[in-house]
């Protein structure tokens, strides 16, 4: 299909009825062993007058009446302040309606950038930042070369909620494989309970053909998670939370649809995984109703 204008490829799925503005194109980092999303493409970022551009064509085509955009690619707070401020203003003038702007953003870049950058963004209208955390554990934050400590990953969400932003954190179920699932589970919690972000969202791993995590799953160096450790690492990590964020499994990726508001939920959740998880032990066959093929699971 034709684009009216020049669409970011990907927006997390709570964006499904956002209309799509892409400021950069790729991914500055670039560098996540389980992350394929813009291996081919060079990152850039687009001149402001194009973007611009791009907005009012979003606006001829969908109309003025616009309540939520989602600023692609993958982290355009890379952007020097004023431009995206810019940016933020012409969206705010072509789309008076507008409620809610959101983009992706690198933990690390929140962290690097000024807090009064960071509050001058956020009152033009950026209104929520979705940042990858993945994982809490330090080995594995190195093992998938995400860039970031839990440090930095702590700091980075606490400037982000202290610039004015909405959170949504995401966490990569499965990302410690068979052998580090509960030090991932653990440690996650730790950091997200640093952190307290409004939205917590789990995905699950799914290992792409052309990734690096793939290449070290046939030289064997990375043993991916059975669906069982999957269950359990989910368990273990909502039950060593201590937050007050929604927890959302809004992904097509995961093996159960576990959301809820924390902390009020927490016991239903809880009960929910061990339920789950007592039900395979009397019947192991049920696993593979948890496990839907991976065919689908990458959709
Ligand atoms: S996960 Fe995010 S930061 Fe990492 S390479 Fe992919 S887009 Fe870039």
């Amino acid at each position: 299909m034709m684009l009216p204008y020049d669409m970011p490829p990907y927006r997390p799925p709570s964006e499904a009825y956002s209309v799509l503005i892409r400021a950069t194109r790729g991914c500055p980092w670039n560098k996540c062993t389980f992350c394929g999303m813009y291996k081919e493409e060079r990152f850039e970022i687009k001149p402001v007058e194009t973007i611009k551009k791009d907005i009012d064509v979003a606006c001829a085509f969908y109309g003025p009446n616009v309540k939520r955009v989602f600023i692609g690619d993958s982290n355009s707070l890379v952007m020097k302040p004023k431009d995206l401020i810019e940016v933020l203003r012409h969206l705010y003038e072509k789309f008076p309606t507008l409620e809610r702007v959101t983009m992706y953003a690198r933990a690390k870049t929140v962290r690097r950038r000024k807090l009064e950058d960071l509050k001058a963004i956020q009152e033009a209208g950026l209104t929520r930042l979705h940042v990858g955390l993945e994982t809490g554990d330090r080995y594995l934050l190195e093992f998938i070369k995400k860039g970031a400590t839990p440090e930095q990953m702590i700091e980075g969400g606490k400037k982000a909620l202290e610039a004015g932003y909405e959170l949504s954190l995401y966490v990569l179920l499965g990302i410690g494989g068979e052998d580090r699932s509960q030090d991932h589970a653990l440690h996650t919690a730790e950091v997200l309970n640093a952190i307290d972000p409004h939205f917590i969202r789990v995905r699950t791993l799914v290992p792409y053909p052309g990734t690096p995590i793939f290449e070290q799953i046939n030289e064997g160096i990375f043993t991916p998670a059975s669906p069982k450790t999957l269950l359990e690492e989910t368990l273990t990590l909502v039950e060593n939370l201590d937050v007050h964020s929604e927890f959302l499994s809004d992904h097509i990726s995961n093996l159960v649809d576990l959301n809820g508001k924390l902390p009020d939920d927490k016991p239903k959740m809880v009960t929910a995984m061990q339920e789950i998880l007592d039900e395979i032990e009397e019947k192991p066959e049920l696993l593979e109703t948890y496990f839907k093929p991976r065919d689908y699971r990458c959709l």
